[in-house]
């Protein structure tokens, strides 16, 4: 597993050069993940632009369309290997619907309801005033905050 840091410095989209697919090739070797065609492809599309929040649904459907065949529960594999392996973050809003983040830095997360869509909140712009001693053993590895909103009627 990557640390989340240096992760996030190796997938920050700024520092791609034209061909980023021996890059991504590298990057998942250095994840511990052999660079299948499935995740060089999947990798091409998560990490191509800017960061971003991506459903595994959202992730088939624009892996289809670049025509890169790939079941949903491969998508479902390959979002959960590239979380444990530090490239990604997953944050989950509710039982049945998670995103997975490729800015793996801390930050938060406003979830919009009506659109059913996330974005950022600086990691700054919160202040969790204080955290319970982890259970004995334990130590506390990343807190989560989702602030929900929706649009105020009329
Ligand atoms: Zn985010």
């Amino acid at each position: 597993m990557l640390d989340n840091a240096l992760a996030n410095r190796l997938l920050d989209p700024r520092r791609w050069p034209a061909s980023r697919r021996p890059c991504l090739m590298a990057v998942l070797r250095m994840a511990g993940l052999r660079p299948t065609r499935q995740r060089v492809a999947l990798a091409e599309l998560l990490f191509a632009g800017k960061h971003r929040h991506v459903s595994a649904e959202e992730l088939h459907a624009e892996a289809e369309k670049s025509g890169t065949k790939v079941s949903l529960a491969t998508i479902y594999n390959t979002l959960h290997q590239f979380r444990e392996a530090g490239l990604l973050r997953e944050v989950t809003v509710d039982a049945s619907r998670s995103y997975f983040d490729t800015d793996t830095s801390d930050h938060y997360h406003f979830y919009i309801e009506d659109e059913r869509r996330i974005i950022d909140i600086p990691a700054d712009a919160v202040k969790v005033a204080s955290l319970p001693e982890p259970p004995a053993g334990m130590t506390i590895t990343h807190v989560d905050v989702v602030v929900r909103v929706r649009k105020i009627e009329g």
